[in-house]
């Protein structure tokens, strides 16, 4: 089963056809899907989608590019929302270097709040990380969050090894599929299979073959099989591996490998 662990299931781009979105990747292979928050206006909507969908979970967090639009109440709100307990990690949360913005202190604030409060409710994060790597890191190493997964990595292999060594997983998808994207490819096929998880980001990050485009769940059954052709490995054991490796960075999303996809539930 495949687990997309980074999907913006409740970005307005679904609002036409989000059903049908979720059909098509239920009957490519996609089991699970993991939904993280952008910040509070968006914490009742990813709620909502896994309420609705046995097969989708949410994260709850304010996003290093939404941090202008936050205020100090919403990290008061945000602990409040974790108490409940329906969120499976703390995301989307991170630094975000090409911000042109000046908001750099500002997602420093919010990043290093919501690391506390992961570790406080012992809740794994989902990691954005654009230009900010090595910041991030020290930052996990001085707060220690208990793990979760680094999306959308594009990092160096020495700082690759570092994320995996403090207990994350890396998110690979569309970048993935550009031949152009070497590093990306090299680190695709040589890291251990242990460390890597699927992800679409969508409707963000359209693979090379929807260049332009919507991404769309349904996506990840290539991304698998993307991954397996670098690896020179079976897809099914890319498939077996990458879902293991999602439930080891988020627990909460174990209870999502006995949902089995309805399969041609399209053909009705
Ligand atoms: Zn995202």
């Amino acid at each position: 089963m495949l687990i997309d662990t980074h999907c913006h299931l409740d970005a307005a781009e679904f609002d036409a056809d989000r059903e049908a979105v979720l059909d098509a990747a239920r009957a490519g292979g996609v089991g699970g899907f993991l939904v993280p928050a952008v910040g509070a206006s968006n914490f009742d909507a990813v709620a909502a989608l896994s309420a609705a969908h046995p097969d989708c979970r949410h994260a709850f967090g304010i996003h290093p590019m939404y941090v202008r639009q936050a205020c100090e109440a919403d990290l008061e709100h945000l602990r409040e929302r974790l108490a409940d307990g329906s969120a499976v990690a703390v995301g989307e949360i991170g630094l975000d270097g090409f911000m042109q913005d000046g908001s750099l202190p500002l997602q420093l604030r919010y990043f290093e709040a919501q690391l506390r409060l992961a570790r406080a409710f012992e809740l794994p994060v989902v990691l954005h990380i654009r230009r900010a790597q090595d910041e991030i890191l020290k930052l996990l190493r001085r707060i220690r969050p208990p793990g979760g997964i680094a999306h959308a990595f594009n990092g160096s292999l020495q700082q690759a090894e570092a994320f995996i060594k403090l207990g994350f997983r890396l998110g690979f998808g569309g970048a993935m599929t550009y031949t152009g994207s070497r590093r990306i490819r090299q680190l695709a096929a040589e890291l251990p299979l242990s460390a890597i998880v699927l992800e679409t980001d969508a409707p963000d990050i359209p693979p090379a073959w929807a260049a332009g485009r919507r991404n769309d769940p349904v996506n990840l059954g290539r991304f698998a099989g993307e991954l397996a052709t670098l690896r020179g490995m079976p897809m099914a054991e890319v498939v077996e591996a990458t879902c293991a490796n999602a439930v080891a960075a988020i627990p909460g999303l174990a209870g999502l490998t006995g949902f089995r996809p309805p399969i041609g539930r399209e053909a009705r």
